[in-house]
Order: C-alpha cells, then sequence, then structure tokens
C-alpha cells in the first residue's frame, strides 16, 4: 500500500477526531493513484490508514486508525454493518431512511439511502471510487436490495476530478417508490428527484409538526408535498406552495395517494406569497418554513440571513394567536448561534411576542458528529405566537 507523510498540523485534525487532512498539510504525498493509503507522522510513527484523492483540497480521509487495519471486502461489510445496524429502530415507522451518513457514519464520502427495498449511494472522493465493488457486495449482502442506483449527479465530485453520472449498479431500480412515513404515503423519485428521492432529513421534524398542526395550515417550500401531508392529518385546510409546478403535481398526487381533499396547491414564489397574505392581514392556525439551503457558501451567508429573517418575520405575522410556526434551515454555513439570532431578529421585528417550544436537529439516521461540523446542517424550530 502507498504512504502519506502528513505535517504535525494535518496529525492533529485527526487527534481532535476529524477525518479530513487537506493538501497543505500532506507533506510527502503517495506516489501513485486514489485508493487506501497508509498515514504517517512526520517522524515516521503510523497514524492510520486514509482514502487518498490526488486532485482533491481535501487529500486524506480516515479510515481506519489501526495501522495494521487491512481494507478488504471484509471491512467494508463490518463498517456498513455498524452503520446499518444504529437504524433498527427506524424501520418501525418509515421505509426509507439514510442508511450511510459518510463522516458521520466514520464512512467519509459515502451515502446510501434505503427507499423500501432499493438503495441509492452517492460515492463522493476518488479514493471511495477505489472500493466500489466491495461497498456494492456488502449492501448486496447486508440487505438483499432489488436494485441499487448511484446518483453521482453532485457538483462535490467535480473536486475529486469524478464524472457526473446516474448510473444502475445492480438490479433494477423503478421511477417511483412508495414511502412510507409515520403514516403517510409519498413517491420518491430516485433517478430525478432532488437529492437522492426524497428529503429523508426532515422526516422526525414532519411528524411533530404533523402532530401539533390545526386549523387553516400553509406548507411553503413544499416540493412533493411530505410536510403538508403530515399537517393535513389534524388541520382543516393545508396549502402547499412551491415554486415548481412539477413538484406540486406530486403533491398533488400525493394527497389524493393518501386519501386527503383538504390541499390546495400554489404556485409562486414565497416570499411575494408571504407579502401578499400579510398585505391582506390573512392567518394561519400552522405554518411550516423548510427553504433550500440559502447560503450555499460563506459568501453568501450575509444574503441568506436577509432571507431567512424576512420569510421568518413574515411567517411570525401571519399566525393567529396561539398559532405555531416550524421553521428551518439547511444552510451548513448558518450555524446554529446564528440561526436562533435571526430568529430572535425575526420576532423582535414581527410585533408578536414568540415562545421557543423545541429547538430541533437531525434525525438518528443523519449523525452529526460534535468533531465533524460538516456532518450538521439541519436547524429547526417549534415556535408559538403568545398573542
Ligand atoms: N419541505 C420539503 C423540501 C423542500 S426543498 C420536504 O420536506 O420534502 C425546497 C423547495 O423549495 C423546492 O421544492 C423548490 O422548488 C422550492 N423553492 C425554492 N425557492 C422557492 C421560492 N422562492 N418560493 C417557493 N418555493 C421555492
Amino acid at each position: 500500500m502507498l504512504s502519506a507523510t502528513v505535517s504535525t498540523k494535518g496529525a492533529r485534525r485527526w487527534d481532535n477526531g476529524h477525518p479530513w487532512i487537506y493538501r497543505s498539510d500532506v507533506i510527502g504525498r503517495p506516489d501513485g493513484p486514489a485508493g487506501a493509503v497508509h498515514v504517517n507522522d512526520q517522524r515516521g510513527k503510523p497514524l492510520g490508514i486514509a482514502l487518498w484523492s490526488p486532485q482533491s483540497e481535501i487529500s486524506l480521509r480516515l479510515l481506519d486508525r489501526n495501522p495494521d487495519a487491512i481494507i478488504n471486502g471484509a471491512w467494508w461489510h463490518a463498517a456498513i454493518a455498524k452503520a446499518v445496524a444504529r437504524r433498527n429502530s427506524l424501520a418501525r415507522d418509515a421505509n426509507a431512511y439514510r442508511l450511510v451518513h459518510g463522516e458521520g457514519d466514520l464512512i467519509p464520502s459515502l451515502i446510501v439511502d434505503r427507499y423500501d427495498q432499493w438503495l441509492v449511494v452517492q460515492l463522493m472522493s476518488a479514493g471511495l471510487e477505489q472500493f466500489r465493488a466491495d461497498i456494492i457486495d456488502a449492501l448486496r449482502s447486508l440487505l438483499a436490495p432489488t436494485g441499487i442506483l448511484a446518483r453521482n449527479d453532485v457538483s462535490l465530485r467535480a473536486k475529486e476530478g469524478l464524472g457526473n453520472d446516474v448510473e444502475l449498479l445492480h438490479g433494477t431500480v423503478p421511477d417511483e417508490i412508495e414511502v412510507h412515513e409515520h403514516g403517510i404515503r409519498y413517491l420518491a423519485a430516485p433517478w430525478r428527484g432532488q437529492k437522492t428521492g426524497a428529503f429523508l432529513d426532515q422526516r422526525e421534524n414532519r411528524a411533530l409538526v404533523g402532530r401539533v398542526a390545526r386549523g387553516r395550515a400553509l406548507d411553503c417550500f413544499s416540493y412533493h408535498g411530505s410536510f403538508a401531508l403530515h399537517l393535513a392529518q389534524h388541520a382543516d385546510q393545508v396549502t402547499a406552495l412551491d415554486a415548481s409546478a412539477h413538484a406540486l403535481t406530486r403533491a398533488e398526487e400525493n394527497f389524493r395517494r393518501n386519501g386527503l381533499t383538504n390541499g390546495e396547491f400554489v404556485e409562486a414564489n414565497a416570499f411575494e406569497y408571504l407579502k401578499a397574505r400579510e398585505r391582506e392581514r390573512a392567518q394561519f392556525e400552522t405554518i411550516v418554513l423548510d427553504p433550500p439551503a440559502f447560503a450555499k457558501t460563506r459568501n453568501a451567508l450575509p444574503a441568506a440571513l436577509r432571507g431567512y429573517k424576512e420569510i421568518n418575520l413574515r411567517a411570525m405575522r401571519l399566525l393567529s394567536p396561539g398559532g405555531l410556526l416550524f421553521t428551518a434551515s439547511c444552510s451548513f454555513h448558518l450555524s446554529k448561534p446564528l440561526f436562533m439570532e435571526m430568529l430572535e431578529a425575526a420576532a423582535a421585528d414581527s410585533g408578536r411576542r414568540i415562545v421557543l417550544r423545541e429547538i430541533r436537529g437531525q434525525p438518528l439516521d443523519h449523525p452529526e458528529l460534535l468533531t465533524v461540523p460538516e456532518t450538521g446542517y439541519i436547524k429547526g424550530a417549534l415556535l408559538e405566537a403568545m398573542d
């Protein structure tokens, strides 16, 4: 196996629980292609084994602290089995959830999502790609899926010198898969839908809001209606709003699938819609804001914060007395403290008195490692208008 030598600063990252070592901290680069390599410190002391990505700024990703580990089929089988076992309890409430959350499951750059009897994977580093066959073998032997699809159409792969392909890796995978989630059913679209076919990361938040929803409900940024479907269980009337007509067609289909008739589907820009409803002094008993990441880069953060504040401020104003707002952000660059600060500022400007009922984070299947900030991105809060 090839080997890499890392600087003291690089070695310290592993000591501090972060698996990435950047290009600038690799003082002896492995003289060979992507794959697994031994990693040594400057004095030659073995530190462990890492995935090596020759083209990436993230050169090394820790696989195993044991320098004698052998990274073969059995190693991948054991690592994936451990991640899968952590999710056992989820199968009671849903048939779709993340089985491997990359660094959060100590398997850097690998994503595996389960949709019923099918799997969707994302291989996000050059080093990992070298183990594609071992990973697929492990998934087949552990889970016996009917099909495995690679949704490798993610921009991160370009930084690794990898292509952007959607590729069937095993068996067959249909265009649509019915997802069951806390009593609701909806269709995921593994080949073409957002992410790997649906937003699995908000599953428990959707169930929470579904339990407390009532009256007139509004789901902004609804996509295929997954929050709206839960709202519709207890609310009288639900407006599912999205800028995408195609997403709303699917939301409507999902309402029919659940025998629900209390949905209304509105194609609009959420910013304009909220502003117009505010002008009319409309009121809602329940509102959900689950926007796309407004801050895709750190530089975009100031503008993103203004956007988050604006929709939250308007939603707060639209709440009836006692009304509930579930609000979320999936921007990695918006930290938890900044998210709370933004909500406080929105509450102050809203003229309403808003109670923080619950702070929400990531579900069990998207483990957020405290030493690896990149594994965490979802923040959420359930708020209530006091008057
Ligand atoms: N809440 C969804 C996921 C939302 S994804 C779920 O739980 O499954 C974000 C959605 O916001 C996308 O469907 C996108 O079409 C929509 N969107 C993006 N910008 C928008 C805007 N300005 N107004 C309304 N919808 C928007």
